[in-house]
This record gives structure tokens, sequence and C-alpha cells, in this order.
């Protein structure tokens, strides 16, 4: 029986007592992680099913290796070791290869025609580039014949646009359909605040052409679907993952795989952050780390659990930095290695990454050639459909404000977190978070009417069909959620 640590990651921490590591013993990997799941009872169900297998979304090393390149379960734990469990996260996730040693440079850019010279300006704009011997003339030229799409523009695209467009890169194409909030400041140093309310491609566009007029910036303002993922992708050299969702994550891996193009990867949640550089030509893809995602329940996005403003600023940069490096074919990529960031204890650490021998995209056995329904392959409501809590009770913010000021108003539950709370809540409400909503049943029992809500209506119909399934009769969903209320009720109110 040996003696381990086991490494939670931020977002399994609530499970856990909040707790950054735990001591473990076991005599395997295995072993060891059921003892963590033993002491923790809460932590169980987001590592194994209910038919008691290790989930596919979780990762767990020994020291900086895959137990799934090792002896998985069984692989043995001496005193000492470190198990790291790494599940995919929505704002950021993980990969898995070792870099192949050897001809590691391809380039990327395209290298420049003849009559390509650079004028005295652009020689003194790029003079600290032109000094590397690295870079030099040549490869400044190389990054202005070089094309770069950004999916979504803001926190992770923010910081790596700036820096691609001061670095000179040719072409940067941005891919995002949002406006400018004031809850995006925070973090999205694109814009300003005298940018709220336009569209952050308007925005973005004349921030990165006023910072390097040398660069064409391309607005692609549509959702990037398995429809239209192939036709945008094609022109770019490099696509930089800077998705929240991961519909959008696995689709934008598995294009570029079947392109043949590598993507720069960047994740963020609270206080911690994970990069990689996924090029199945030379290592592994995302599906090989993760065949699968999270069920959306079980993973919370940033929206709900928050993130320190820097950090995204952080990982955007380290982003920026692979693509400059995969575009001039220097240095040492981050393929086959999930860099992985801790901004409280301000550590880094890097876990090796190997491909997946069968993994369905980018083996030699792949059986998926083309693209798929991501909506449902991540088990996520198409956002187009008319209603997601199709078949719930539901209530419109209009219809509660009436019974709310009727004879018999109906118990408010909101099943969002205390930090959300804070920020702005509905008078009268009783605040159970969903997930410990089965455990405060009790407090219901007497409440003859219920109408739950949270932010924008999602938590609250999983709420809502947990109390029906569990027999409690008149329970509604506000519709929309408290943002719905506070843009259609009360302006007053703060949204988030
Ligand atoms: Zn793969």
């Amino acid at each position: 029986m040996a003696r381990a640590t086991v490494k939670i990651p931020t977002p399994l921490r609530p499970f856990a007592d909040g707790k950054a590591e735990v001591a473990s013993n076991g005599g395997t990997v295995g072993a060891v992680v059921e003892d963590v799941a033993a002491n923790f009872p809460a932590l169980r169900k987001h590592l194994y099913t209910p038919e008691g297998k290790l989930r596919s979304f979780v990762s767990v090393y020994l020291n900086d290796e895959d137990v799934r390149h090792l002896q998985r379960d069984a692989t043995p734990v001496k005193d000492g070791d470190v198990v790291s469990i790494v599940p995919a996260i929505a704002g950021g996730a993980p990969a898995s290869a070792r870099p192949p040693p050897g001809p590691a440079l391809t380039v990327l850019g395209s290298a420049p025609p003849a009559a390509d010279t650079f004028n005295a300006e652009d020689l003194r704009r790029y003079s600290r580039h032109i000094l590397l011997p690295e870079v030099g003339v040549a490869g400044q030229k190389r990054l202005r014949r070089s094309k770069v799409l950004l999916v979504g523009a803001g926190g992770l695209g923010a910081p790596t646009a700036l820096y691609l467009a001061a670095a000179g890169v040719g072409e940067i194409g941005l891919v995002d359909f949002d406006e400018i909030e004031l809850s995006n400041l925070q973090r999205q140093v694109l814009y300003t605040t005298r940018d709220l309310g336009r569209p952050k491609l308007e925005a973005a566009r004349d921030r990165l052409e006023a910072l390097n007029p040398g660069v064409r910036v391309v607005p692609i303002a549509e959702r990037l679907t398995a429809a239209n993922a192939m036709d945008t992708l094609r022109p770019y050299d490099v696509v930089v993952d800077g998705t929240d969702n991961f519909p959008t994550r696995y689709l934008v891996n598995d294009a570029c795989v079947l392109l043949g193009k590598p993507t720069v990867y960047g994740s963020v949640y609270r206080f911690e952050g994970q990069a990689s550089v996924f090029d199945a030509k030379r290592g592994p893809c995302y599906r090989c780390l993760y065949p699968e995602p999270p069920p959306p329940d079980l993973v919370p996005s940033c929206a709900e659990g928050g993130v320190l403003g820097v950090l995204p600023g952080l990982i955007g940069v380290i982003q920026a930095t692979e693509t400059v490096k995969l575009l001039l074919g220097a240095g040492e990529p981050l393929i086959g290695r999930l860099l992985l960031y801790d901004a409280l204890a301000m550590r880094f650490r890097e876990l090796t990454l190997r491909k997946n021998p069968t993994c369905v995209l980018c083996s030699p056995t792949a059986t998926q050639h083309g693209l798929i329904d991501y909506l449902a392959f991540c088990g996520v409501p198409d956002p187009a459909a008319p209603s997601e809590a199709s078949g719930l009770p539901e209530i419109t913010p209009e219809a509660l404000r009436d019974e709310l000021a009727g004879p018999d108003p109906p118990t408010l539950v909101d099943v969002r977190e205390p930090n959300e709370w804070e920020i702005v809540h509905l008078d009268g409400a009783r605040l159970i978070p969903r997930g410990q909503l089965p455990d405060r049943l009790s407090e219901l029992t007497g409440a003859r009417r219920l109408v739950v809500y949270c932010r924008t209506g999602g938590r609250s119909s999983q709420a809502t069909r947990l109390l029906l399934d569990l027999g409690f009769t008149n329970v509604r969903n506000l519709r929309g959620g408290i943002t719905a209320w506070a843009q259609r009720i009360d302006p007053t109110l703060p949204t988030y």
C-alpha cells in the first residue's frame, strides 16, 4: 500500500471540501482514486459512471503520464507519486501525445513571393522581431503572408488577437456573434467602456487595425456549425480555439484534423488554465484526450463559476506565442504536452499527451471521416429550437410579476450559487444551489406552488425536472431566468 498525493482540479474542488490536493492510499492508480471517491462521496458522480467506470472526460495521470498509456487502473503507485485528475473544462480543456523527435520544423506560414518587400516603416515597426535570428526579415515576411483564425473574440481571443496583430500576422479572421457587455470588460481587453453594446467584431476590427494598419481583419459574424466549418477554416494556416463550449470545441478539433491544420488550444476556469497545440499530423488531437464530452450539467461554465480576469490574458498570450512559433517554424511547439497553470499557487505543470492509437478521428483505424451533429454529441439542446425546456411547465416574467402581486404568491427558489445571489436576486426568494437541491428538499415540502429560477433558465429547468421527478406537482421554471426578469420587469436590477 503506497501513499500518493492526488491533485484535485479547480472544477472538482467544491466536491472535495475545497481541497487542491489530498493524500490517498492504494497500491494502484485505481485504488488511489477509489480511496478519494470514498472520502468525498460528492466527487464520485463526477469521476465514475453509475456503472462504476471512470468517466471518459476525466483523464488520470500518474506523475506526468496518462495512465491509459501505462497500465490504466492497474498502474502501480509508489510512495510520493502524484496522481492528477484532469477533467475536460468548458472555458478550456486538455489533450494527449508526445511530440515525435526529429524533423519538427514544419513551416506553416506561406513563403513570401519575390516582390514582397518591407518599406522603411515596416522595418522600424518590426525591428525587434527582425533582430531575432529566429525571425529576421524572412520570418517577418512569413508572418505577413500568414492567416490565423480566432474562434471566439472573448477572454482568450482578445489578448491573442492583440498580440498577433502587433506581431504583423497578415490576416486575422475572427469568428464571433456577440455584442460587448459590461461584464466582458473585466478580462476582454480588446474592448473599452465606450464599445458597450457594439458587436465585438466591429470593435475588434477598429482596435486591431488601429494597432497595426498592415493587418487585414476578417470578421465572420456567424455561429460556427458543421455546415460552414470546413469552408470557414480552410483558408487559414492555424486555428486558435478560444471557445467556451464543448460543441464548438469538438467541431473545431474535428474540422482541423480533417483539414490537416493545427489547433492552438486554451481554456480557463476560475483560477486555472490549460493550453496545448493539437496537430494530428504530429501528435494527438483533442479527441485523443477526451473521446467524449462531459454531460452538460456536470461541468459549470465561466458564467456560473467565474474566472479571474487576468487568467485568460495569460493563457491567450500563450496561445499567441504558440501560434507565432507555428507560423515561423521556430522552437518546440506545445504538441503532445498539456500545460496546466494554477494562478492561485502561481505554478505551471506539464502533462504528457499521447496520440490515442484507436482515436475515432485521427488514428489509422478512424471511423469518423466527416463532421457530425455536435449539439447532439454534447447533449446540448439546439439554441435554435423553440424551447430548451420543452415539456416543462414554465412561467413568463410578466405572469410571475402578476402572481407575486396577487393573493397567493408562489414560493421562489433560486438555484444559482451564493456569489450570484449576492449580485442580484428576487425579493422573497430562497437560495438553494442546484447541487444542494437533492439534500435540501425538506425546506420545500411545505410550499404548495414553486417557481424555480437561475441566471438564464438552464439550471432551473434541470432543477424543475428534478423536482417534478421527485413528486413535487406544482413546479414551474421561470423562462429566461433572472436575466429576463431584469430586462422586462425591473431594469434597475443588474445583469451579469
Ligand atoms: Zn485523435
